[in-house]
Parts: structure tokens; C-alpha cells; sequence
């Protein structure tokens, strides 16, 4: 599967923003983070994302300082433009 009908079939998966991460991968997917930018070479798809079982990890959350960084176990960090429209119109 290419990154770019991975990257939509985890959008389709994602909870959303708080809730409990359910490992969709659609946050990686879409944009490495700052850390993951340091091991990825630029316009690559991020080098410590993994996918087991049908579900993506993050390699460096083993470390804990970086899970730390990352705000691993925190629930769900990434929003979609849509999810951003909702908070919006909800105000
Ligand atoms: S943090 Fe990333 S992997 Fe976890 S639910 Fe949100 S978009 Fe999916
Ligand atoms: S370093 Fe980890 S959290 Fe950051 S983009 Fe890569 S896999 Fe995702």
C-alpha cells in the first residue's frame, strides 16, 4: 500500500483529538514530527514509525525521555482540518 491510501485509511480509523490513541498512524503518517526529523531524511516517510499488527508505533517511545517529548499515552495529539472547523462553528 502506498503512504498516501495508508495515510487515508488511518484517517478514517482516527479517534478524535484527547481521545485514547488507538494507533491509526494517521498523525505520523501525514507529517513527521520534530524528533522524527532527526533520524528521517527530508520529504521521507518518518524512519521510527513501525507497523505491527495493523496498528503504527513509535520506536523512540521506548526511550523515556522522548515518549516524554512526545506525549506518548497522553490520547490522541493530532487534528484534522475537520476536526478544527467543528471547534469552530462550535464556539
Ligand atoms: S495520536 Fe496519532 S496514532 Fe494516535 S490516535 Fe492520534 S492520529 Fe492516531
Ligand atoms: S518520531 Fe515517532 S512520533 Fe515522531 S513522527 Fe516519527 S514515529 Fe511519529
Amino acid at each position: 500500500m502506498n503512504i498516501e491510501i495508508e495515510a487515508h485509511v488511518a484517517r478514517m480509523n482516527k479517534p478524535k483529538m484527547d481521545a485514547p490513541c488507538n494507533h491509526c498512524g494517521w498523525c505520523c503518517l501525514t507529517e513527521t514530527c520534530a524528533l522524527g526529523k532527526l533520524f528521517t531524511p527530508e520529504g521521507e516517510t518518518c524512519t521510527q514509525l513501525v507497523k505491527q499488527d495493523g496498528k503504527y508505533y513509535c520506536k523512540l517511545a521506548s526511550t523515556a525521555s522522548y515518549a516524554a517529548f512526545l506525549h506518548i499515552g497522553e490520547g490522541c495529539n493530532a487534528i484534522t482540518v475537520e476536526e478544527k472547523l467543528e471547534m469552530l462553528l462550535a464556539v
